[in-house]
């Protein structure tokens, strides 16, 4: 090791509920954890607006406020929060290898993966610009906001059979923008959405335009083989057609799923690597919660200590 490489205990990768959950129990055990924020500081929340579910805020909180809040509780307890992307590890020697920016190098006894996941967009240009003003890509954490209203939902898979068996519990109307002339999801959940009289299912639709100037209005659909074009007038379009989670830099050092989710030791956060531990959506393509997150961020936390003091790292 050369002088001049730093080496933590506590390596904490991505700025989400996770990660910063995860600082916050490392700092106060006394690990003195450093988190890098990876390139979107703050994570998925810091792209909602307001937050309603997440315990603690009776009158919600917006997404990047909350986000800042969990940075600067991390940070009352000591830990470094640095602005920064981890470009690649080495998890083949202790202590482990992270590269920052594809130029410094740190060590690390113990490393927690909180990199989460990314919604995948359709890649429209009205998509983005109505972002956050009625277009989302999470229907627990928006679709309240469009209760009593008509709304649709891109998507064939169980994501969007769920989300859309959701909306219908709050929403006047989903209507169900599927590309093909069948659904990808399981059984269980098609039935589920065919048996449901509050949601339309239009086979074999694409989205041409998200309508509205300041917020959504409609959207533009065309049948992909008539060619008819048509109208839908609703105030949230929800896209669900799947995530990915960040996990790249780990591919073939750990073990994943086959959609690159990092695989944890049934009710842990330990990967397959002793001393690499995993939380959050990088993890969990189930429940993907601000809420579910912090708590794995929490146990993760927990176990890299442990782990540190059986191996007399401490
Ligand atoms: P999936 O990849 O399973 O489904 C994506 C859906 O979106 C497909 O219907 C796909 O259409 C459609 N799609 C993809 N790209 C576009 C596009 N550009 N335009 C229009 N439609 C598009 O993703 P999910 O998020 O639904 O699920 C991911 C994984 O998580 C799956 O393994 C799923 O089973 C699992 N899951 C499990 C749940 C549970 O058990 N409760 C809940 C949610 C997810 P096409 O079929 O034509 O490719």
């Amino acid at each position: 090791m050369s002088e001049k490489t730093e080496k933590v205990k506590v390596l904490i990768i991505g700025s989400g509920p996770a990660g910063y959950t995860a600082a916050i129990y490392a700092s106060r055990a006394g690990l003195s954890p450093v988190l890098y924020t990876g390139s979107q500081p703050g994570g998925q929340l810091t792209i909602t607006n307001d937050v309603e579910n997440y315990p603690g805020y009776p009158d919600g909180v917006m997404g990047p406020q909350m986000m800042e809040d969990f940075r600067k509780q991390a940070e009352r307890f000591g830990t470094e929060v640095r602005y920064g992307l981890v470009t690649g590890v080495d998890f083949s020697q202790r202590p482990y290898t992270a590269t920052i920016d594809e130029s410094k190098e740190i060590l690390a006894d113990t490393v927690i993966i909180s990199t989460g996941a990314s919604a995948k967009w359709l890649g429209l240009e009205s998509e983005t610009r109505l972002n956050g003003k009625g277009v989302s890509a999470c229907a627990v954490c928006d679709g309240f906001f469009f209760r009593g209203q008509e709304v649709a939902i891109v998507g064939g898979g169980d994501t969007a059979c769920e989300e859309a068996s959701y909306l219908a519990n709050i929403c006047s109307k989903v209507h169900m923008i599927v590309r093909r002339d069948e659904l990808r999801a399981s059984q269980i959940m098609q039935k589920r959405v065919m048996n449901n009289s509050k949601i339309e299912i239009l086979w074999n639709h694409e989205t041409k335009e998200v309508l509205g100037e300041e917020e959504v209005v409609g959207v533009r659909l065309v049948n992909n083989i008539t060619g008819i074009e048509k109208e839908l007038t609703v105030g949230g379009f929800f896209v669900a057609i799947g995530h990915e989670p960040n996990t790249d830099i780990f591919k073939g050092l750990l073990d994943m799923d086959d959609n690159g989710y990092i695989i944890t030791h049934p009710g842990t956060t330990k990967t397959n690597v002793p001393g690499v531990f995993a939380s959050g959506d990088a993890q969990d393509h189930v429940y993907r919660q601000a809420v579910t997150a912090a708590g794995t961020g929490c146990m993760a936390a927990l176990e890299a200590e442990r782990y540190l003091a059986a191996n007399e790292l401490t």
